[in-house]
């Protein structure tokens, strides 16, 4: 462990073009559970599957269910940022990383000060009433009750999170793949790389310094110049930004 941190801090040294690619992996040590580990088995308030109930279909047919699941099991209002949020805050401001691209909604890299965040699948912080577009805050629908409705013309407001069935944005998925192609270091935490499109995003890295962070093994690791199997935020933590 100790001879891969001095490499993954050696590499960050020399480089200048840092891309971060995290999935809730990240999130975790700030207290978020990733939705998809909510079981049935154990989870008897819920009949369906979160995949099901976090559909654009679901969404339109049971919008009260819907807001149930997703105020209980996808805002977490209280999250703060942990060590690995905050140190790619500190190498973005350093003028070393160029960006974070993020499975996440819960916007806890903004939290931390990142500016250049790509969210593949939206967040929590972005909600619009789908008739006249009007935007609201995260405190709206925490506060609002059963389906947050629009207070201009009544519309349901929905939160600008991508659902299950429905298409990823053009423009956040081409930012996210120039910043990855044009990377001169590209450091992959939290995520399994199973989810679509995570993996499709990361042939995109031309570089010869891929570094996965993963606390279990994913299908990319053949592929990584460095592997450490580590919590994210305890390593990043040891990380050093110097400019
Ligand atoms: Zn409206």
């Amino acid at each position: 462990m100790d001879g891969k941190l001095e490499q993954l801090q050696r590499w960050i040294d020399e480089s200048r073009r840092i891309v971060f690619f995290g999935g809730a992996g990240v999130s975790t040590e700030s207290g978020i559970p990733d939705f998809r580990s909510v079981d049935g088995l154990y989870n008897q308030s819920y009949d369906e599957p979160p995949e099901t109930i976090i559909s654009h279909s679901y969404f339109l047919r049971e919008p009260e269910k819907f807001f149930r699941f997703y105020r209980e099991k996808m805002l977490w209002p209280e999250a703060k940022p942990n060590a690995a949020h905050r140190k790619l805050a500190e190498l973005e401001q350093a003028g070393k990383l160029d960006a974070v691209v993020t499975q996440n909604i819960d916007g806890l890299h903004q939290a931390a000060g990142s500016v250049k965040v790509w969210e593949l699948h939206g967040s929590v912080h972005r909600n619009y009433c789908m008739e006249c577009h009007q935007p609201y805050d995260l405190d709206f629908i925490v506060h609002s009750e059963g389906v947050p409705r629009c207070k201009v013309c009544g519309g349901i407001v929905k939160p600008d999170v991508v659902l299950y069935e429905e298409a990823l944005d053009d423009r956040v998925v081409r930012g996210a793949v120039e910043a990855i192609a044009g990377a001169d270091l590209l450091i992959v935490g939290g995520t399994s790389l199973a989810v679509y499109p995570a993996a499709g995003l990361i042939n995109y890295y031309d570089g010869s310094r891929l570094v996965l962070v993963n606390k279990t093994p994913t299908p990319y690791d053949h592929r990584a110049d460095l592997i450490v199997h580590a919590p994210i935020g305890q390593l990043f933590a040891q990380i050093e930004v110097r400019a």
